[in-house]
Parts: C-alpha cells; sequence; structure tokens
C-alpha cells in the first residue's frame, strides 16, 4: 500500500490523499467506519431551567444536538467503555449551561462548558432569537457517541473514487470541441493546436464521459482499479488525520474482538 496526499489545508478540515496498491473492499471500510464508528462529542440531553422563546424546548434541544463541538478523544471514553458503566462521570460526560435573557440572536458562544477544550465549533451558530422580556436557560449534557447511532456524532464526510487514467489515442478531428466538453478543463491545446492533457487537473476526472462522447474515439477514459483518490472532510470536531486513524483504530478493535472470540472457540 502507498500513501500520497495531494490536498490538506491549513485548518486540516480537508484532506485528500492517493490510496495505492489497495482494494474497493479497504477503501469502502475506511470510508464506513470514519463516518459511522469515529466518536465525538454532541449533546445528549437538555434540562430546560426556563424557555419564553417562540420556540419549543424539543426544537431547542434538537438544535444543540446538531452542534458540533470541539472534541478531545484523549480525556473522554464512550460512555458504554467508562468504569462508571454509564451512569455519567467526569470520563464520559461534561456540562454546557446557557443563561441569557438579552433579545437579540443568541449564539453558540454564549454556552458555557465545563471543558474549555470541548466547545462549539462555529460560535456564531444561532441557537434563538429572543425579544424583549424573554429568557433561555438551560443545562445540557454531551456525551461521546458514534455516527452509526446518530448522525449527529458523525465525525465528517469521507468519499473516494478511481485513480483516472485518460489517454488521447489518435489526434481528433475536432480538438477545441474535446476542450471545451470537460467541465474540470482537464484537455488544453498547446502551441500548434495539438490536444494534450494538462496533467496537473486529471485527478479532478469525475468520469463524466464528456470528452469520450465528443472524441469519436480519440480520448479514452479508464480506470486505476487498485488505487484512490481518497477524500475526508471534517465537521470540524477532530481533524481529518484523526479521522482517518481512529476509524483504523476501530477496525483493529474488531479484528483483535474477532480473534480473540475465534481463540475461545
Ligand atoms: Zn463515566
Amino acid at each position: 500500500m502507498k500513501l500520497e496526499v495531494i490536498e490538506n489545508n491549513k485548518t486540516d478540515n480537508i484532506l485528500t490523499f492517493i490510496l495505492k496498491d489497495s482494494s474497493v473492499a479497504f477503501a469502502n471500510v475506511l470510508r464506513k467506519n470514519i463516518i459511522a464508528k469515529v466518536p465525538t462529542m454532541a449533546i445528549e440531553e437538555v434540562d430546560f431551567k426556563k424557555n419564553s422563546s417562540v420556540l419549543y424546548d424539543e426544537i431547542i434541544a434538537h438544535r444543540l444536538g446538531l452542534l458540533p463541538l470541539t472534541t478531545d478523544l484523549k480525556s473522554y471514553v464512550l460512555p458504554e467503555k467508562c468504569k462508571c458503566k454509564g451512569a455519567g462521570c467526569a470520563r464520559c460526560q461534561l456540562k454546557l449551561t446557557l443563561n441569557v435573557k438579552t433579545p437579540g440572536i443568541i449564539e453558540a458562544s454564549k454556552i458555557k462548558s465545563q471543558d474549555p477544550k470541548i466547545k462549539p465549533v462555529y460560535p456564531e451558530t444561532p441557537i434563538v432569537k429572543l425579544l424583549d422580556g424573554q429568557a433561555l436557560q438551560f443545562e445540557a449534557t454531551a456525551i461521546l457517541g458514534k455516527g452509526e447511532q446518530h448522525s449527529k456524532w458523525s465525525p465528517g464526510h469521507a468519499y473516494y473514487k478511481h485513480v483516472p487514467i485518460l489517454t488521447i489515442k489518435k489526434n481528433p478531428k475536432d480538438a477545441e470541441a474535446i476542450v471545451k466538453s470537460c467541465p474540470q478543463k482537464i484537455f488544453e491545446l498547446d502551441k500548434n493546436n495539438n490536444l494534450k492533457i494538462n496533467k496537473e487537473r486529471v485527478m479532478l476526472c469525475h468520469a463524466c464521459e464528456a470528452c469520450a462522447d465528443v472524441s469519436n474515439g480519440a480520448v479514452e477514459l479508464g480506470r486505476e482499479e487498485n488505487s484512490f483518490i481518497f477524500t475526508v472532510e471534517s465537521w470540524g470536531q477532530i481533524s481529518c488525520r484523526e479521522m482517518v486513524i481512529q476509524a483504523i483504530d476501530v477496525l483493529i478493535e474488531e479484528l483483535n474482538e474477532l480473534e480473540m472470540l475465534l481463540k475461545q472457540k
């Protein structure tokens, strides 16, 4: 297996890499684990002390649940794996509180967290608009969970495609039409008006086959069967690299469990 990172922005909320000499089965396990099995923190319970806003408690609670929270996986464990057996302790949950009675749009930044490391990723997310004399006060409990239980715990998105192979088989009759046909602008004309492939843009090909349709067999579109362009996007709770590493850890854990079960039989 080989890996080549082709994009990783500074905030680490997008990571694209090429996974070479792998298989569809492996790429798909990685994708599914990232989306469904990597734990993150999210609000699970809200105890409303006061709510005179126009929104029902349930609507506000639902909104709060969907707030991505910065997650520290070293300090917290899943409730079912905690020593307290899910009863709730400082290792598996934390409290977030809000107490406002000023009119205006109440943003997520107003929520006070027990642990400064766990806070809303996007502080400008609106929660509710309060009018004169209205108030909102609650105590929320956030716990670790997985995307397979509820998508609010999903750390982000992961997807892949095969590495495309584009070949110019012969001189096309209408090179300009091929250049124009590609939405990703992968083709260009050289000085002598000959069709050429822009090597830096080939990876952007999403196999729409528009070039093949207008080329009369001059351009051929194929794919590398065992190489994948893998993209990970983070909703902000944890970084993309951590998402991939955690997904691999989950796979190792499951394989260890299977090994142990087999040995017992
Ligand atoms: Zn606990």
